[in-house]
């Protein structure tokens, strides 16, 4: 970090600044011109508030000349994480393809998905239990019970399961979940990201209806710092002036990730488009763009579905989608 000091700064101003620096940390190196004195900060400066120092009578500008997130940075990390979901691998070549409906519903629906998306090439099975909706009189999910479900449909299925946690006090209920998903909604929700920090589990952090691939990252780096490595990222589209799809999809975070962080990036394209029809060609180009996985809402009677019905799949337009992929895949293999 480099920060630019005004012409006119007195010698105990500048004292007093490079003193708290040192407190918090870091080397200064002073560089004094004959207009201009500049001061270098060296070594881990991301615990230095930014925009405090930028805020300071005598500081013109601050610049950060490395990122603030180290974790998750690929500079520090050159090798792709693989992050492992009870034998389901995700990253450095190992394609994920998450399946399941928005949300449990009963056992006969979770067991049916469950199976066919197995039979076509699922590796991980995720369903909703606790539902984050928009209106507080939509169905919320069955919860406890859903959690249930999903532990059978992996028994009868050995898929690893997937699904949302919305308060960290529900931790206790997620001890045999094999991944914990953290939905758009939760992706600041820094205590919840702190008390994930704490366990071992492996995490799908959804990006934020409005927010920057670096505030993803810095919502990784979260998790990371408490000293869980195990994060897979999720691109869901983000709110756009268009209203044709529900969001839009951004797959240039695809690319734009995998050169900043070794964290691997999975797509989910039907939060992305809302449409089930346009669900596979995203996913296609999703796999073309070089995505580590996909996200895939799958329902076996999408019309009667009690949570996004019009975005899910049926089970055969599912099987026909990983066809596709699976096309794509070998076309881009090196
Ligand atoms: C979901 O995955 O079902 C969900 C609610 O997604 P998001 O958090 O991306 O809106
Ligand atoms: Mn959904």
């Amino acid at each position: 970090m480099v920060a630019i000091i005004k012409h006119g700064a007195t010698k105990e101003q500048l004292n007093s600044l490079t003193a708290f620096f040192r407190e918090k940390g870091v080397g200064v190196h002073i560089v004094e011109g004959d207009y201009q004195t500049i001061i270098g900060l060296i070594g881990d400066t991301s615990r230095i508030d930014i925009e405090m120092v930028q805020g300071l009578d005598i500081v013109e500008s601050v610049k950060r000349i490395s990122e603030p997130f180290k974790c998750a940075n690929r500079k520090f990390h050159p090798d792709d994480s693989v992050v492992d979901v009870s034998g389901a691998k995700v990253g450095g070549g190992h394609f994920g393809i998450i399946a399941g409906p928005c949300s449990v519903e009963s056992e006969a629906q979770i067991l049916e998905v469950a199976k066919a998306v197995k039979a076509s090439g699922a590796t991980m099975l995720r369903g909703g239990a606790f539902k984050p909706r928009t209106s507080p009189y939509d169905f919320q999910g069955l919860k406890a019970d859903g959690i249930e479900l999903l532990l059978e449909a992996k028994r009868e299925t050995g898929l690893p399961i997937v699904t949302e946690i919305m308060n960290a006090n529900h931790l206790p209920m997620f001890e045999e979940v094999d991944m914990i998903q953290v939905g758009a909604r939760n992706m600041q929700n820094f205590e919840l990201l702190k008390e994930l920090g704490r366990t071992n589990k492996p995490i799908l952090l959804k990006r934020g209806l409005a927010n920057t691939i670096k505030e993803l990252l810095m919502s990784a780096e979260y998790i990371m710092a408490g000293g869980n490595e195990n994060i897979i990222l999720c691109e869901r589209g983000v709110r756009t002036f268009e209203t044709q799809t529900r969001n839009t999809l951004d797959l240039s975070a695809v690319p734009v990730l995998h050169e900043l962080t070794h964290l691997p990036v999975v797509i989910d394209p039907s939060h992305a488009t809302g449409v089930s029809r346009l669900v596979p060609s995203m996913a296609q180009a999703a796999a073309a763009a070089g995505a580590d996985g996909l996200m895939i809402e799958v329902h076996n009677n999408p019309k009667a579905a009690l949570c996004d019905g019009a975005q899910s799949l049926t089970p055969e337009e599912f099987d026909s989608l990983c066809r596709k992929v699976a096309k794509v895949r070998d076309a881009i293999a090196e």
